[in-house]
């Protein structure tokens, strides 16, 4: 059968269902095309979910701690991984719900389940439906990427949409990577009482981030025993009983890591290979994205892409601005571009990291005068009465013109303390502002225009 929309919206990631929410406002007849979860990554396997784990691990981690503060607790801390899992399962479901039931009852919009593929620069089908509409919206996001390692597909590895099962301690877990989604599993399983050790590739962690940062990262992690193996070129796997064998061309230390599970975190792949965009005529990069112009076009006319598939932003929040930004190009007049948004995320290990703008090596490359503070975060009065000083700030300031170029949060509260930078970047205001501006004693913030108020020169190496 054949049936004809205004618009029509594949994925419902973190930008379709607002954006069908505004379509069909707007008086446009929609579908939307959902061919596994309602909310996509971040509220089934991704950012809810991990941050719930997160919770949990903490829960875990402060309770053997308690003695450091005075309280004491008799026995053995133990964690009861179904009890963990079936909170985190709760409190997903809250979201998937949220959203299934918001897209369901959503006036104006038709919700069809299942894989929806392009036949043509109009027309998707879906099931046995052919849908047709002008404007076609692609929100279809990524999967954790399994690279061709030698012997990966003949072991049991876990992602991080299979760990969302888990309700057990795996006794030894190794983390293929050593990077954002990897450092959160390894830290997480840590604390719930699992021995963890982390294959790296290159010579830090993080490595897209300063080195002081990845160096004080290593620490925080190798803090609480989990094992750290860098310059792991060559991971090769394989099965030995009930035990997987990580075997790496690691200087640093044994070149075999044995353990129960195996977690591959190395990266993310785009939705893109089963979608016919080559019907459509959808031009994608080298890595498979979907070419996307500054206000989320594709090369074809009606089609547009948001979220993580465009390779413009890899988070919730730059999926979201996304649909604002498309939002408003296609109904408020309103020229709203990608590249008016200033590069944040977090790092959610405990301390987090937050991060906003350049890095201090960007800085360094663009060969721009630039000023830098650094604070470590055993000078913070906040985080010596919660006797968690581990991390710094730091801030890179252009010299010229006093703008705020980047920074780094990592230590107590820093994805959320990184706010106040970053609304002080979009504002286009100096430094200054910041620098002068009162805040509350005793908090974390407090301490930014005493880091602000002590700048050095960056100097050249
Ligand atoms: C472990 C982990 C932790 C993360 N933590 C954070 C975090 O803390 N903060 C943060 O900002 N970001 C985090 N992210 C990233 C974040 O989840 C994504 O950036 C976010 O979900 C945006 O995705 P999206 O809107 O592009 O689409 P997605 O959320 O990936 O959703 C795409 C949807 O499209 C559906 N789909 C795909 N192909 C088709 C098709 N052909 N037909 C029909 N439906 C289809 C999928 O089933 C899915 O439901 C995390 C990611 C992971 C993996």
């Amino acid at each position: 059968m054949t049936e004809i929309f205004d618009a029509i919206i594949i994925g419902t990631g973190q930008a379709g269902p607002s954006l069908a929410q505004r379509m069909t406002r707007e008086g446009m007849k929609t579908a939307i095309i959902e061919r596994k979860l309602f909310g996509g990554t971040c509220v089934n396997v991704g950012c809810i979910p991990t941050k719930t784990l997160v919770a949990s691990a903490r829960a875990a981690h402060m309770a053997r701690r308690g003695n450091d503060f005075g309280v004491t607790i008799e026995g053995q801390i133990k964690v009861d991984m179904k009890q963990v899992k079936s909170r985190k399962d709760a409190i997903v479901k809250q979201s998937n719900d949220g959203v299934t039931n918001w897209l369901k009852t959503m006036e104006n919009l038709t919700v069809f389940e299942g894989h929806g593929r392009l036949e043509s620069p109009n027309s998707v089908r879906v099931n046995g439906d052919l849908l047709e509409a002008e404007t076609i919206v692609v929100n279809v996001g990524g999967r954790a990427l399994v690279p061709d390692m030698p012997g990966v597909h003949d072991i049991p590895y876990l992602t991080n949409s299979s760990m969302m099962e888990v309700d057990f301690l795996p006794e030894h877990l190794i983390v293929i990577g050593g990077s954002y989604i990897g450092l959160e599993f390894a830290q997480m399983y840590r604390r719930f009482g699992s021995r963890v050790t982390v294959v790296q590739r290159g010579e830090r962690l993080v490595e897209r981030e300063d080195e002081d940062v990845s160096e004080a990262i290593k620490e925080i992690i190798e803090n609480e025993g989990i094992e750290v193996r860098l310059n792991a070129e060559c991971a090769a796997f394989e099965k030995r009983g009930n035990q997987i064998a990580v075997t790496s061309n690691c200087p640093d230390g044994p070149e075999e890591a044995v353990g129960s599970h195996v977690l591959l975190a190395v990266g993310r792949k785009p939705n893109t290979d089963d979608l016919g965009l080559e019907a459509a005529g959808v031009e994608l990069d080298a890595r498979g994205y979907i070419v996307v112009d500054d206000e989320l076009r594709t090369n074809v006319p009606g089609i547009w892409a948001m979220g993580d598939v465009n390779g413009r932003g890899a988070f919730t929040h730059t999926s979201y601005n996304d649909y604002e930004i498309l939002a408003a190009n296609m109904f408020d007049n309103d020229p709203r571009r990608v590249s008016d948004r200033i590069t944040t995320y977090g790092l959610f290990i405990d301390p987090p990291l937050g991060r906003v703008g350049m890095t201090e090596a960007q800085v360094r490359e663009s060969g721009r005068e630039a000023l830098v503070g650094k604070m470590m975060m055993a000078r913070v009065g906040r985080a010596r009465e919660r006797s968690e000083t581990q991390g710094f700030m730091k801030i890179l300031i252009d010299a010229k013109s006093e703008r705020i170029l980047g920074a780094a949060i990592l230590g107590i509260g820093g994805d959320e303390i990184i706010h106040s930078l970053l609304d002080v970047m979009y504002a286009d205001a100096p430094y200054t502002v910041i620098q002068r501006a009162v805040h509350i004693h005793p908090t974390v913030t407090e301490l930014i225009p005493t880091m602000l108020g002590d700048l050095k020169p960056l100097e050249v190496l």
